[in-house]
């Protein structure tokens, strides 16, 4: 039954990110379903763990729909693959410029952004003539939590 709450034509947080990146990606249910998984996670899922967390609401998803799903995502720069430990992508919505703490010891992924206008061509010294497109950096250490134990 359609909930009258939520409307088919009411744009979401993903229409609203495609018209900005003018991304041209055709939205079927489970493709938002998992963008929408992922918006809510401020966790960096993986694959599995949003498979986990949308299969009891969207029945007949398999785990090879959601890779689907985020490899089109990805793709489009919708949303963004975080490779930190050997083998595992995990998955992050934010768009806004941020680099990665991981915690290794609980294994928890934490988004930092940064402090003031960054410009890594200025703060690294770079190969000479490159133009950087993205950013993929990692910081490791020990979160909180773990460093209070
Ligand atoms: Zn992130
Ligand atoms: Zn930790």
């Amino acid at each position: 039954m359609p909930s009258p709450t939520r409307p088919a034509s009411k744009p979401t947080g993903l229409e609203c990110r495609m018209a900005v990146l003018g991304a041209d990606v055709r939205l079927t249910p489970h493709r938002r379903e998992v963008f929408d998984t992922l918006a809510a996670s401020t966790d960096h899922p993986t694959a599995l763990d949003i498979f986990t967390r949308i299969k009891d609401r969207s029945p007949g998803i398999s785990l090879a729909t959601v890779y689907n799903c985020l490899d089109h995502l990805t793709s489009a720069g919708l949303i963004k693959q975080v490779h930190l430990e050997r083998g595992q992508s995990r998955y992050c919505a934010n768009l806004q410029e941020h680099v990665h703490f991981h915690c290794e010891t609980c294994g928890k992924v934490i988004d930092a952004h940064p402090a003031a206008d960054f410009d890594p061509a200025r703060f690294w010294i770079l190969p000479k003539g490159t133009k950087v497109t993205r950013m993929d950096i990692a910081i490791h250490g020990t979160c909180e939590a773990c460093a209070n134990k």
